[in-house]
């Protein structure tokens, strides 16, 4: 088990009270806190080596070069690639997926990859914003059909291995852990039922990686994509990782410098995978700092991160349903959900409901979580979502839970 006390130490933020109460924060789908680890790496670079990376010679720019490639090798160790050329750094999970449906997708003719009108994207109902939008501007541009895998009442998807054999996508692409129910899809299966259909597969591990142990070996999905700020990392990086053979067969997403070997006036050769794909000076204290991230993560050990989570999931689910009016959704089975919880509580709007958490030091988020379609499904507009991590506390629950009840006595809900 983790020591808690211990790692609250290391995330200074948590140590300040909020509207005069201390503070809770309990938003952690929408990004984590950093460890003083992270703080200190990052400042590390501005103030020790700041140089830029892969072009000088001098001191400053080998130590910044060999840090910035030092934490692709840590990225790749983390989740299993095979090698640190499948890592390639964006802007953070919405990046990643641009870069495959602007590059990948739109290639078809490049090694027989990539998409063409006609051709199915499966998705499901319970994506993020950011894995549905790129495919519906990809679907506009070149007419690709777009397919859904609902969902059912408990927060699962509904009839998947049939509707991928029914609609034989080209591309699926899915969320490992839904940031609103906290489903973990079961990606290792999806993806070999997929590929049984000759499909290749994207995951969005953007709520999985930062809870949970992930190996893309083991998944055998061809793209898996993240951000480095949910899992304890700055903000502005992010992760696509693709299968070698794949990147070796997409054009470029960016053109200019870095990413090229040899420019003319009317064309250009470009470098091998992954530096084709990261043009212009890079987020360099940003790579760094993730990997500070990872080896804060990896020093905890990620099973015992799923562990903790897990219990602190079990605790507020029995909570939060014992309040009277609240409904939660997503799977009822904690082994099948990530560390989220979003609720409604009758008869009180979710955003009234957080700017009251709020004065009790509580940061929670409401609203649609940037997944409209998911709410549609469940007939609301908005829920109040409470997400954890390794430094919260079953006693941060209880005082959710006891903010929850001023809440209800405010607005006079029985
Ligand atoms: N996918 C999922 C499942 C997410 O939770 C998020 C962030 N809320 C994203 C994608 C987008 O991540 P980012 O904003 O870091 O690009």
């Amino acid at each position: 088990m983790l020591d808690v006390k211990k790692i609250r130490q290391d995330f200074p933020i948590l140590n300040q009270k909020v509207n005069g109460k201390p503070l809770i924060y309990l938003d952690n789908a929408a990004t984590s806190q950093k460890p003083k680890e992270v703080i200190e790496a990052t400042s590390a670079y501005y103030s020790q080596y700041n140089a830029n990376v892969h072009r000088g010679i001098h001191a400053l720019a080998e130590k910044a070069t060999a840090q910035f490639e030092a934490s692709r090798e840590k990225v790749a160790g983390f989740i299993g690639a095979t090698r640190s050329e499948e890592v390639v750094f964006t802007r953070g999970t919405t990046e990643s997926i641009n870069l495959v449906a602007k590059s990948w997708a739109r290639k078809a003719a490049n090694g027989g990859h990539g998409l063409k009108a006609g051709d199915t994207v499966l998705l499901t109902v319970m994506e993020h914003h950011s894995n549905l939008v790129p495919w519906q501007l990809l679907s506009q541009e070149i007419g690709v059909n777009l397919e859904f895998i609902h969902l059912t009442d408990d927060g699962y998807l509904e009839e998947a291995e049939e509707t991928i054999k029914r609609v034989k996508p080209k591309l699926f692409a899915f969320t490992h852990v839904s940031n609103v129910l906290g489903t973990i899809n079961d990606a290792k299966k999806l993806t070999n039922v997929a590929h049984d259909i000759g499909a290749k597969v994207l995951v969005d591990g953007a709520q999985a990686v930062p809870h949970l142990p992930v190996n893309v070996q083991s998944l055998d999905c061809d793209f898996y994509v993240f951000s480095g700020h949910k899992m304890l990392g700055p903000t502005g990086i992010g992760v696509l990782y693709a299968k070698a053979e794949l990147l070796e067969a997409m054009p470029p997403f960016l053109g200019g410098g870095e990413m090229i070997k040899e420019v003319y006036l009317r064309e250009s050769t470009y470098k091998e995978p992954p530096h084709k794909f990261e043009a212009g000076t890079p987020n360099i204290a940003g790579v760094v700092g993730l990997g500070a991230a990872i080896d804060y993560l990896s020093g905890i050990g990620m099973e015992n991160v799923r562990q903790y989570e897990e219990s602190l999931t079990a605790y507020a689910l029995k909570k939060l349903l014992n309040v009277e009016g609240l409904t939660v959704y997503g799977p009822a089975k904690v082994t099948d959900r990530g560390g989220v919880v979003a609720f409604n509580v009758k008869g009180i709007h979710p955003h009234d409901l957080a700017t009251i958490l709020d004065q009790e030091g509580v940061a929670v988020r409401s609203g649609n979580h940037c997944t409209m379609p998911l709410h549609d499904r469940y007939g609301v507009v908005a829920t109040a979502r409470a997400s954890f991590a390794l430094y919260n506390t079953q006693d941060e629950i209880d005082h959710l839970v006891s903010a929850i009840e001023s809440a209800k006595k405010v607005f006079r809900v029985s």
